[in-house]
């Protein structure tokens, strides 16, 4: 049976990444050998790594002055490394979710932390607009896509102070403005790669304004000045991302994308919307996710929710659980996530809303 795979992360990954990723494990670019055994400074794997880059910086637009640079320690790593790199005195940070929430306790190890709003006392069901972010902060932390609520940041926001921001969830899904940002970040595994590479786009400029001695490998200069070669990268998931870039690009790259990724994302809130069973976890439509699509069964039918999911897996849809913290369901709708599979679902709503209230 043919499985839709709805997970947040790990996620769907396009079939080209997979199949491509497979090959060269076995045969990584006619070495004869295995791109799990290959040295990160052969000069075959150098060039993945530097096409990587490249595709990156074209694909995003970056200017001139930024470097894109391939980690290890997922997203969470970023969290201690932004403020250990920027963080002198004070820094602002947007409460939108769970990991947003993790990123700013981090900070408050390194400095003064104001959290210019929050929206946790409404399980974070929307995006805060009213805020003010203090002028004198060394910089201003905003988390994107709140994977596990549904909620999105959809435009660059403008900012008087460097703009830091978590995408580990909607990197490549639209179009961006990267010249608004200071640091971009993200761990791969949802919408790039398999777990395991974390991708950092940084301004220059943005760096060396603090005075604290910051230790080798979490300084940022040290991984722009080696290329990301300082230790050994995580060779296998940027392979991975080098397919999916590669993917992209062949698809029309980020504008087409984000055109497919809002019809797709359309479709299911309608349905969501309109079926008599379930409701969408985020009111305002202006600020619900393109990418995590979170929903619920309407109170008087709550006690069908585990009977949905088990007939939508019983269709092949894995991964439709909502995060533990929220319950429900969350279809995650990742670039490579095919039109059918949302369709499928939608169909599945339809067919269980037919029997339940005939
Ligand atoms: C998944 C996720 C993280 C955590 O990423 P790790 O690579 O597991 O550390 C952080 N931020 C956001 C927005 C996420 O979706």
């Amino acid at each position: 049976m043919k499985k839709h795979n709805f997970y947040a992360g790990p996620s769907i990954l396009p079939q080209y990444t997979i199949k491509n990723t497979a090959e060269a494990l076995i045969d990584f670019a006619g070495t004869g050998l295995s791109l799990m055994e290959v040295s990160h400074r052969s000069k075959e794997f150098v060039a993945v790594s530097n096409e990587a880059q490249q595709l990156f910086k074209e694909l995003l637009d970056i200017p001139a002055g930024y470097h894109v640079l391939f980690l290890g320690g997922g997203a969470s790593s970023q969290f201690m490394m932004v403020p250990f790199n920027l963080l002198e005195k004070k820094a602002a940070y947007l409460n939108t979710g769970t990991w947003a929430d993790k990123a700013q306790k981090e900070a408050k190890l390194f400095g003064e932390v104001v959290e210019v709003a929050s929206s946790k006392a409404n399980t974070y069901n929307y995006i805060p607009k009213d805020y003010v972010v203090p002028e004198d902060a060394d910089y201003f932390h905003i988390t994107t896509n709140n994977t596990i609520y549904g909620t999105e940041i959809r435009q660059d926001l403008d900012c008087k102070v460097p703009l830091v921001a978590d995408m580990s969830s909607d990197i490549f899904s639209r179009q961006m403005d990267v010249s608004k940002y200071a640091i971009i970040y993200g761990g791969a595994q949802k919408n790039l790669a398999p777990a395991g590479v974390t991708f950092v786009i940084v301004k220059e400029d943005a760096l060396g304004k603090v005075t604290r001695k910051i230790p080798t490998m979490l300084n940022y200069k040290t991984h722009i000045e080696n290329e990301s070669m300082f230790n050994t990268p995580p060779v296998v998931p940027v392979f991975a991302a080098l397919q999916t870039l590669k993917w992209l690009k062949e698809l029309g790259g980020v504008k087409v994308m984000e055109k497919m990724n809002i019809e797709k994302a359309g479709i299911l809130y309608d349905e969501i919307d309109r079926n008599k069973l379930f409701k969408a976890n985020i009111p305002d439509v202006n600020d619900r996710s393109v990418m995590n699509i979170c929903f619920v069964m309407n109170d008087e039918y709550k006690a069908w929710e585990p009977e949905f999911l088990t007939y939508a897996k019983s269709l092949g849809m894995l991964g439709l659980e909502g995060h533990r913290s929220v319950g429900g369901y969350r279809a995650s709708t990742y670039n490579a996530l095919p039109k059918e599979s949302v369709i499928a679902l939608v169909e599945a709503m339809k067919a269980f809303e037919q029997t339940k209230l005939k």
